[in-house]
């Protein structure tokens, strides 16, 4: 069978040794004659588990004591509603920087809970799409909170600068980029991402919220969107996605093997350095996004003639490169190459897409 490299966006990739783990302990897991999805979230076989995944998550980003890891239900778009109910308290305002989908559909849900004050940081520079530096953010004086998302997976539009606004509450959807290099937890309020990228299964979502924000929860907001009431009840008030957590777990592990995010840092830039090269250097394929706001996750691109596009899309599966199709309100291709994406299937990708230029361009 041809190597199949899947590119999806998420859900995406997992590590080939997660998978394999899992599915020969699928059936008989740690001897007990039955899987992990069948047993107790309360049981201590389940919450050795969870304790080593969150243990092993705090490792790998060196989340600081004062902040909760909370392993939640709802996806990202769940966070973008539980946000504001967290953390707005008495206060109706909000910052929001627009960077594209993503961030603006953080606004239109936060909306139904607060006055979002929407800071549009798309620029034009050169031609090519680029965003704001964090400078020329003008943050409001009275707001709750700013929310941002540091990876546009659709846009493939990235900030990779470290926010500094003394005491102003940073919340952050990292739900694409988390885990693919080192991140200053300590700069931020909360930290949240849909696990069905660069973490695990989809059903996950991890939540990185400090201390001291816990207790300020809207009286309407859901209990299982409650921080509080998922950090005092250790993330299980009511049955967590237990298959999701353990999987995850050992993804973080496979992570720690590798070296940690400083390795997947390394490699992630060789990744991305290698695809943005061979578009650059084409003239056939064509990114138009500025090189300060890449995004090393995803990577979108167009051929020169659109009409190739379906081609394009057949052949490179034929190939075992598959999921290459850009998302619909952009077109074109797009790569996602998160962390369990080795450099081969970067080099496969962009081997394919040398030899289909030579061919059609
Ligand atoms: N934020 C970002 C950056 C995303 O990429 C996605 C999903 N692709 C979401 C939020 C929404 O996540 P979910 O589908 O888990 O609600």
């Amino acid at each position: 069978m041809t190597q199949v490299y899947n590119f999806s966006s998420g859900p995406a990739m997992l590590p080939a040794d997660v998978l394999r783990q899992a599915q020969e302990e699928l059936v008989n897991w740690q001897g007990l004659g039955t899987s992990v999805m069948e047993i107790s979230h309360r049981g201590k076989e389940f919450i050795h588990v969870a304790e080593e995944a969150e243990k092993d998550f705090r490792d790998l980003l060196q989340i600081p004591s004062h902040y909760k890891v909370l392993f939640c239900h709802g996806g990202g778009r769940g966070q973008f509603a539980a946000l504001p109910l967290n953390l707005l308290g008495d206060n109706t305002r909000a910052d929001y920087v627009d960077g594209g989908y993503w961030a603006a559909s953080a606004v239109k849900e936060a909306k139904k809970y607060c006055q979002p004050n929407v800071i549009d940081a798309k620029v034009t520079v050169d031609g090519l799409r680029a965003l704001k530096p964090m400078r020329d953010w003008q943050l409001s004086d009275n707001a709750a909170y700013v929310h941002y998302c540091p990876n546009e997976t659709i846009d493939g539009i990235a900030i990779d600068e470290t926010p500094d606004f003394g005491d102003a509450i940073v919340a952050a959807d990292f739900s694409s980029t988390i885990l693919s290099g080192p991140l200053e937890v300590s700069r931020f309020g909360v930290i949240y991402a849909g696990a069905q990228k660069n973490i695990g299964p989809a059903g996950l979502t991890l939540v990185i919220v400090r201390e001291d924000l816990l207790g300020k929860a809207h009286t309407a907001c859901p209990s299982v969107f409650d921080y509080t009431v998922l950090s005092e009840n250790d993330s299980m008030f009511n049955t967590p996605p237990t298959f999701a957590w353990y999987l995850s777990g050992l993804v973080f592990k496979w992570l720690k093997a590798q070296g940690g995010v400083e390795a997947m840092n390394r490699i992630n830039q060789q990744k991305a350095d290698l695809l943005y090269g061979v578009i650059d250097t084409s003239g056939f394929y064509r990114n138009d996004v500025a090189p300060a706001n890449r995004s090393r996750m995803n990577v979108p691109f167009q051929l020169a003639d659109s009409n190739l596009d379906k081609l394009f899309l057949e052949e490179s599966f034929a190939a075992g490169l598959h999921a290459l199709k850009g998302h619909r309100v952009v077109g074109g291709m797009r790569a996602s190459i998160y962390n369990a994406m080795p450099l081969a299937g970067v080099q496969a990708l962009t081997d394919f897409m040398k030899d289909f230029e030579r061919r059609h361009g």
